[in-house]
């Protein structure tokens, strides 16, 4: 876009678009599925969108977003979020999907709105991946993933017990549960919350940092590629909740441990799936990487995670 154009928002595409949209329908075509940033920062009174050709820039009193044209990447306050699908670009204007405007930036911009929605948060159901015979990752040192998540979830368990909100594991210490029985915890505990506790190992050994993952919304993509059917599934019920809730705990949890942010990413993992009721899963670091392998090991590492986790859940709660 030409210099003189930044910050201006052509009112006259803002006017037409609905008008294009509903032509477009009557004619019999599908109206186009995707929102204008100068309209969302119109209703959320932003700044007007600040672009160049590689992206826009957003900002409020207290808030940054920052789009990447052509990308599902979003930085909002300095975490980043993946969304469901690209930011488009046509006649000099960013567009949002229609579900991204309401499902991923809106939740995160009106976290009030939407809280104010659900029963309060009282208990929720912490989830240490693993257990038994199934030790999950292995680092190269030996250290266990199904130990390290148990920790942290223990650990986080205390932390939550003592701000006033009840939380359940979901296995004992060395015990596997299988995928299926891990969400119906929380379904026979009617828990409000469920976290899925794990740490990540990959081929390549540079990988490291903290990602939490939520469930694509309907007919979107996961960020790995994936072969699960991208129709409806029992947790995408709360996948407003659920994009609210990981990134309140990504963003705290990098706080309290310095970790690269590997962001909010979107995987039709089996406890997501089968989810009743809002659920993240966090990959607390990689096991397949050296430094990290040796702060998981360590229990004050394995404290500051378990903190990042419980004061997450806890912002939430002081929303209400
Ligand atoms: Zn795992």
């Amino acid at each position: 876009m030409p210099r003189m154009f930044k910050n201006l928002i052509p009112i006259s595409i803002l006017l037409l678009t609905p008008l294009l949209t509903q032509q477009a329908a009557a004619m019999g075509r599908r109206p186009l599925p995707s929102n204008s940033l100068a309209e969302l920062s119109a209703n959320h009174d932003l700044s007007k969108p600040n672009q160049d050709d590689k992206k826009v820039i957003l900002t409020g009193p207290k808030l940054s977003l920052i789009f990447h044209h052509g990308s599902r990447r979003l930085i909002f306050n300095n975490t980043l979020i993946l969304m469901n699908g690209p930011l488009t670009v046509k006649s000099q204007h960013s567009f949002l999907t229609a579900t991204d405007t309401t499902e991923t930036v809106a939740p995160l911009l009106m976290p009030e709105k939407l809280l104010s929605q659900y029963q309060p948060i009282r208990s929720v159901i912490l989830d240490p991946g693993h257990g038994g015979a199934d030790p999950g990752a292995i680092g190269k040192a030996g250290v266990k993933e199904k130990d390290v998540v148990f920790d942290i979830a223990t650990r986080c368990q205390k932390k939550l017990n003592a701000m006033g909100i009840k939380a359940v594991i979901t296995r004992k210490k060395n015990r596997n549960l299988s995928l299926k029985e891990r969400p119906r915890m929380a379904n026979k505990l009617q828990a409000d919350l469920f976290v899925s506790i794990h740490a990540n190992s990959s081929r390549n050994r540079a990988a490291k940092g903290i990602e939490t993952h939520i469930l694509p919304a309907v007919n979107f993509p996961s960020t790995a590629p994936s072969s699960f059917s991208k129709t409806a599934c029992a947790g995408n019920s709360w996948d407003k909740m659920n994009v609210l809730l990981a990134y309140s705990i990504q963003k705290s949890t990098l706080l309290t441990t310095s970790a690269a942010d590997r962001g909010v990413r979107r995987s039709r993992f089996s406890v997501l799936r089968n989810a009743t009721c809002p659920a993240i899963l966090i990959e607390c670091g990689f096991l397949s990487n050296k430094v990290e392998e040796k702060n998981l090991n360590n229990p004050v590492y394995r404290d500051k995670i378990a903190t990042g986790i419980a004061n997450g859940i806890k912002e939430l709660v002081n929303l209400q």
